[in-house]
């Protein structure tokens, strides 16, 4: 065994970590006084800018008064406002809000939440999740068999229980080379269930896919569809809105910008923004009124369910994102915003090489790689090419997440652009200019066909 080798049970043992001593808006420095500029926000995690004062202020209050009771024996006050105030934000006042620790306890949560709710409504044979290819709901096992990501799946498969999936709407490569593509890729939803419809009891989607497929947002009249076949045949819709919630699309759910409305919204990430692990199930009043009118008992529950300095976190954060219109400053469609200014500066990237597509909306874009523009061919896997651009990104100061696997599960480089809301012009033209050396430092370091 190394002597050296950390007590941290880190992601890889291969790589070193830098150690984050400090972090202050869009920037964590390091203890070498490296600074990088947080243009992934982590893990499309940071929304409102790190060390906020007024969240860690609130937090610090919160703990002084009630660090913690027991959802089985009390709720408090933070949490009952904090549910109001999130029912509002995101649309769905007369629902009820679930609270977690982060996004996998929260899709779990909606997966079981789902289930009990067609047994309540007297669907007892409904269990089945629909969920669609090359996404990802998260690492614990349940969310793991309802994504499509092959990487993080392969490992556990004989431990999971796997469910129907579709194809998910990948503009880039359309499979309808973009023909009424929406309608088209909502056919396949409808195909599915004409066989499961008795066993379905909910359809689980991202509503611009996250990390594994990058930024793809869905053609004109997808959502729309969807939603109108699943309520046609009482199949739940849930939107897994852990990476596009609370704002990053520009919108307070990114399900606004295709008018329609889930019958259950899971978030994570932007909730907390990053001050506290946090998650939340939206559930739209019909199906709490199921449990309420039916058993009256969800059967689920998390020790740290609804933590009060969590919570804490997560209301401070909602109501910094009201006072500094972060919202609006994630619009893409808007003019003079950063998300504007993002989705321009990163289209000017298209004219490299490599880059075969950026994709995106708000403040959730991807750019993806390929050896070949015109036939689209990716590079090897072993290649490691977004790796390879983001480290050399990492030591230009810009820290990017990048993916691989978008084509397939395993062939196919990206990397995921979704910086805090509260970046300037000036720091994004900045990390821009330095993505687009690391490019290039990476386009001479591998052969090109
Ligand atoms: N859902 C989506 C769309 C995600 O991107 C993630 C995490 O990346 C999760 C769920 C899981 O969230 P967590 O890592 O907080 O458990």
């Amino acid at each position: 065994m190394p002597f050296n080798r950390p007590a941290v049970f880190v992601r890889s043992f291969r790589k070193k970590y830098p150690t984050a001593v400090r972090a202050e808006g869009v920037y964590i420095w390091d203890e070498s006084g490296n600074r990088y500029l947080d243009f992934a926000g982590s893990a499309a995690v940071n929304f409102i800018g790190h060390a906020d004062p007024e969240v860690s202020h609130a937090m610090a209050a919160q703990a002084e008064a009630v660090e913690f009771a027991h959802s089985s024996q009390f709720t408090t006050r933070i949490a009952e406002e904090f549910a109001r105030e999130l029912l509002e934000f995101t649309g769905y006042s007369g629902g009820c809000a679930y609270f977690t620790c982060g996004g996998s306890e929260a899709i779990e949560t909606a997966l079981k939440l789902a289930r009990q709710y067609q047994v309540e409504v007297g669907n007892r044979d409904r269990f089945e999740i629909l969920s669609r290819e090359q996404a990802y709901h998260g690492s614990t096992l349940g969310a793991l068999a309802v994504s499509g990501n092959r990487r993080r799946r392969e490992l556990y498969l004989p431990m999971v229980r796997d469910s129907a999936r579709v194809a998910i709407p990948y503009c880039y490569r359309c499979k309808y080379a973009c023909r009424d593509c929406g309608h088209a890729y909502a056919e396949e939803v409808e195909r599915v269930l004409d066989d499961r419809t008795r066993s379905t009891a909910a359809f689980i989607f991202e509503p611009v896919s996250g990390a594994t497929l990058g930024a793809a947002v869905p053609p004109p009249g997808y959502l729309a569809k969807v939603s109108e076949i699943c309520s046609r045949r009482g199949v739940l819709t849930i939107a897994d809105e852990v990476m596009t919630g609370c704002g990053r699309t520009g919108r307070n759910l990114a399900a606004e910008h295709w008018n329609v409305t889930p019958d259950i919204v899971v978030l994570g990430k932007g909730i907390g923004s990053g001050y506290a692990p946090l998650g939340a199930v939206i559930a739209a009043r019909h199906v709490v009124d199921a449990i309420d009118k039916g058993s009256g008992a969800f059967v689920h529950g998390f020790t740290y369910n609804a933590h009060p300095v969590a919570i804490a976190a997560g209301r401070r954060v909602l109501h910094r994102i009201a006072e500094r219109e972060l919202v609006r400053a994630a619009a893409s469609d808007v003019e003079a915003t950063p998300g504007t200014c993002l989705k321009t500066q990163l289209c000017l990237l298209r004219d490299c090489r490599t880059v075969g597509d950026v994709r995106g909306i708000g403040l959730l874009w991807a750019v993806e790689f390929v050896k070949n523009k015109e036939m689209k061919t990716p590079f090897a896997a072993d290649v490691g090419f977004a790796s390879r651009v983001s480290d050399a990104a990492a030591n230009r100061g810009v820290m990017l997440y990048p993916m691989q696997g978008c084509i397939d599960g395993l062939s196919g480089d990206h990397v995921l652009i979704a910086p805090p809301a509260v970046i300037t012009s000036d720091e994004i033209i900045w990390a821009v200019a330095r993505f687009r050396e690391a490019i290039e430092e990476v386009e001479t370091s591998v052969p090109l066909a």
